[in-house]
């Protein structure tokens, strides 16, 4: 089995997005299914309804999976086994106030030294706990030797102890920490593999170690995806960021398509650059993804949006659109050469239709055009058209043309008007 575990804390952003397409890919692959977990426990982040937003999101990009899971849901699994640890003695009652801990944490710091817990708690006898009224967190304790596990992309891992520390699993009020109940959820669904960003590297040590105190003998196989750096700044890509918001993406035009081509593609020398997903199950590696950081072009994501457009049925790109006609598809597709998102694309058939074309500098010229039009016979050819309405104006040459191209079109470049012509000429009336 695999997951996803989005927290449902914010916008999908690329990040996750890539996550999800990465294990869908390799769940089938594997022929393993894929569930959704969202992970909630964390109220104070937690946004209401968030989830649902984030499901769209996944049946948009036909992301399959047979389960949608809450964390939540595990919470009494997650109280129940953090007890047994501590009854085995594989964890302990830890009485030290937040207070304390901080203080301990500002010290590490100031010497530059990373804070460890200072095992204040790990041998009180069970008597003095009994009558110690204090509220009390669950630490786990440290393992004995150091936690190797091997990642699929970035090779051999080893944790000391030291590094892995003991620490708390439930928290005072007795809730479950993330590692605690992220390592029980993988366990408890049979997960072998697990697909998320690289920063979450340093919790897999803490998650090892807890199914290993809870005897749990199966080993998970771990990717950890190198992160996303924003071409232009050289920066991670944040989640604030509005580039890297999923659904500003959308908006913005690029096809869910080809936003997953292009993540997909990310930090991978792919046989050809322009695929879909379906394509990609058959020869994707996810082992051979690069271990360095992936750097994010929203122009490369623009070119390849641009080939899935241009691969797209005539009348689909016109419904995109808001048109329903495949030859408003196929004037669209001309627009490819300036354009490289449908809503770039969109203005600019929309302009063409609009009522509202305005241009001083063309003075009276734009309604004499506009009505010798409107008179009009219908012409099949672009040729017999344009010379009907030269000769009817009396316009000359730049100006003309200048003129004729505003009617049309709204704008003073774009494509060739013999090319625009054959696909419009049946709502000439309608766009003069
Ligand atoms: N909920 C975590 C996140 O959104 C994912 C954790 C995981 O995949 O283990 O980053």
């Amino acid at each position: 089995m695999l997951r996803f575990a989005p927290s449902p804390t914010g916008d999908m952003h690329i990040g996750n997005l890539r996550v999800a397409l990465l294990n869908f890919i390799l769940s089938k692959q594997l022929n393993e299914k894929l569930i959704v977990r969202i992970e909630d426990t964390d109220s104070q982040r937690n946004i209401k309804d968030k989830e649902k937003d984030i499901l769209n999101i996944l049946d948009l990009f036909a992301i399959d999976y047979v389960q949608v899971l809450f964390q939540s849901d595990n919470l009494k699994f997650h109280t129940k086994l953090g007890l047994d640890l501590l009854l085995d003695k594989k964890a302990f009652n830890c009485f030290c106030s937040s207070e304390a801990i901080e203080k301990d944490r500002q010290k590490a710091k100031q010497s530059k030294k990373p804070y460890r817990y200072g095992d204040f708690c790990l041998n009180i006898s069970d008597e003095a706990k009994l009558q110690c009224n204090a509220p009390f967190a669950v630490r786990i304790k440290r393992p004995q030797k150091s936690i190797k596990f091997k990642d699929m992309i970035k090779g051999e891992f080893s944790f000391e102890p030291f590094d892995v520390d003991s620490f708390i699993i439930l928290r005072e009020d007795k809730t479950p920490t993330y590692n605690f109940a992220c390592a029980i959820d993988d366990m408890i669904s049979d997960i072998s593999y697990v697909i998320r960003g690289e920063d979450h590297l340093s919790n897999t040590p803490k998650q090892i170690h807890i199914r290993d105190m809870l005897d749990y003998k199966k080993s998970i196989n771990y990717i950890h995806l190198p992160m996303i750096l924003d071409i232009t700044t050289g920066k991670k890509m944040s989640k604030r960021d509005e580039t890297s918001s999923v659904q500003n993406l959308l908006k913005l035009g690029y096809l869910p398509v080809s936003i997953a081509n292009y993540l997909v593609l990310l930090g991978y020398n792919p046989p050809k650059e322009i695929f879909t997903i379906e394509e990609a199950i058959s020869w994707f590696d996810i082992s051979k993804i690069s271990k360095s950081p992936a750097k994010f072009d929203i122009k490369k994501l623009g070119y390849i949006n641009s080939m899935h457009i241009k691969d797209m049925d005539d009348m689909r790109l016109s419904k995109i659109i808001g048109y329903a006609d495949s030859d408003i598809g196929k004037l669209a597709k001309l627009y490819l050469e300036e354009c490289d998102t449908t809503q770039q694309i969109k203005s600019k058939i929309d302009m063409i239709f609009s009522s509202n074309k305005k241009d001083e500098t063309l003075g009276q010229n734009l309604t004499i055009v506009q009505n010798i039009i409107k008179k009009a016979p219908y012409f099949e050819e672009f040729e017999e058209f344009k010379k009907y309405i030269q000769n009817e104006s009396k316009l000359k040459g730049k100006e003309f043309f200048k003129t004729l191209r505003f009617v049309i079109t709204g704008a003073h470049s774009g494509p060739n008007l013999s090319e625009i012509y054959p696909l419009i000429k049946k709502f000439i009336g309608e766009i003069v």
